[in-house]
């Protein structure tokens, strides 16, 4: 036997009828052994998430406010699961007594949590299993930053005492006791680090997608759903802008060798996309590229200097302007006596001007020209090193789209190669990337 962790999103939960999904899966493999949930999300479009509401709550409090208006919404969502699950439980006491909580402890992280806490409360009931409390083992240290090998020392000791258990996402705890929790999505992360814990054999990830889009579907119409995806590949998609799983979610399962399988709760018989290790040799035979995605927004600063390349330190003193302005680069692309840097537009708006005086000042280049509207894509995929032609049918469908090239940064990995071009031509460019690459 196995070891699964499964995590449920706040849209796998947000109602009863989820709940009966979530049941159905967890008991069609005995190898589920922790499940970490979401707070409510949204049932429909219109429709408020419950950690959201939680936050408001909060506000009110702080200004002194009552809240019990608004957290009768909240109250509602909860009660109306149990009675449709006909839980033998008191709801209501749970609700009044987390109501009661939030005004007493005006402590924003505890209000944001108590959408897990309820949630994973309800579910423990409804599946018959063991509840452990996230305040008591998912640890950060006094600066709020994420106490890694504590936690996995805290939680793999609770765990050996719990065969089956509920264990709420996106908190934990300071060392004093006090809730605190991840970045908003940060359930992904609490689910990655009891995957870790119980070292599990995959950390499976319950959306309501059947997994990684090979691009954005509100770019390109129907993309294909990316079946296996390795961790760096991953790291390069999101980077860019491609969203299903949290950023840090990564690290705990990377660092224990889990693999990651995204599915979907409303189509559970989709295998959904496995992020794994290292490459499976058969993905040799399949597409050459994993994914494409993109990001608009970036400012490419062009700096030119006869001899440039026989001046020592110039580079050096390029980014020691940036880094003087609290700024980060995203790419640097060089040739003889050019030097280009890509910038995230919303690193310069207050600083642009004196990032350029003191390169001015430093480098004393001939000339430096600032071209904003600028976007990026990146073509990932483990598949491009080992294939020639990879480069040219990249450039030459976007040739025969009209569009034209600003930048290009090949990765040394020879995993991904990045274009800039003008934001304008970011939707065609996409397609034609592609259609180049991924037959139907
Ligand atoms: N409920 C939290 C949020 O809305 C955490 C999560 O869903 O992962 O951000």
């Amino acid at each position: 036997m196995g070891i699964k962790v499964a995590k449920f999103g706040g849209s796998s939960l947000a109602d009863a009828e989820h709940f009966r999904k979530v049941k159905a899966i967890v008991q069609s493999d005995p190898d589920y052994c922790y499940v970490v949930p979401s707070a409510p999300g949204k049932r429909h479009d219109a429709d408020e998430k419950i950690t959201d509401l939680l936050y408001q709550c909060h506000r009110l409090v702080e200004r002194g406010k009552s809240h019990e208006e608004l957290f009768q919404k909240i109250a509602d969502r909860y009660e109306q699961i149990a009675r449709e699950l006909e839980l033998d439980f008191d709801v209501t006491g749970m609700l009044l007594e987390t109501s009661d909580a939030i005004r007493r402890y005006k402590n924003p992280d505890f209000a944001a949590s108590r959408g897990e806490y309820m949630n994973g409360v309800l579910l423990s009931k409804y599946l018959g299993w063991d509840f452990i409390d996230a305040q008591d083992v998912i640890k950060f240290d006094r600066q709020g930053s994420f106490a890694a090998e504590w936690t996995n020392e805290v939680l793999t000791e609770a765990l050996k005492n719990h065969p089956r258990a509920v264990i709420p996402g996106f908190y934990g705890s300071y060392p004093n006791g006090d809730v605190h929790t991840f970045s908003r999505g940060g359930s992904d992360i609490s689910g990655a680090i009891v995957a870790r814990a119980a070292k599990a054999d995959v950390y499976v990830n319950w959306t309501d997608v059947s997994g990684f889009m090979m691009a954005d579907p509100r770019i390109v119409k129907n993309p294909k759903v990316i079946r296996e995806l390795s961790y760096a590949e991953l790291r390069e998609l999101s980077y860019m802008g491609a969203t299903v799983l949290h950023e840090d979610a990564i690290f705990p399962v990377h660092k224990a060798g889990i693999p990651t399988n995204i599915r979907n709760t409303n189509a559970p018989q989709d295998p959904g996309t496995m992020i794994v290790m290292k490459p499976s040799p058969h993905r040799e035979d399949a597409q050459v590229i994993t994914g494409i995605a993109g990001h608009k927004n970036f400012t490419l600063l062009s700096i030119e200097k006869a001899m440039m390349n026989a001046e020592l330190g110039f580079g050096r003193r390029v980014l020691q302007a940036l880094e003087d302005f609290g700024v980060s680069f995203e790419h640097l692309p060089t040739g003889i006596d050019t030097m280009s840097v890509v910038i995230a537009d919303k690193e310069l708006v207050t600083r642009k001007d004196q990032i350029i005086q003191r390169i001015q000042q430093t480098c004393q280049p001939d000339s430096i020209e600032i071209s904003a509207g600028i976007a990026l894509i990146a073509t990932v995929g483990h598949g491009m090193s080992s294939k020639p032609g990879t480069a040219a049918k990249l450039f030459t469908a976007l040739y025969e789209a009209g569009v034209n090239i600003r930048m290009i940064d090949q990765g040394s990995s020879e995993m991904n190669i990045i274009v800039g071009i003008n934001i304008e031509d970011f939707e065609t460019a996409m397609n034609a990337i592609y259609k180049a690459f991924v037959k139907d």
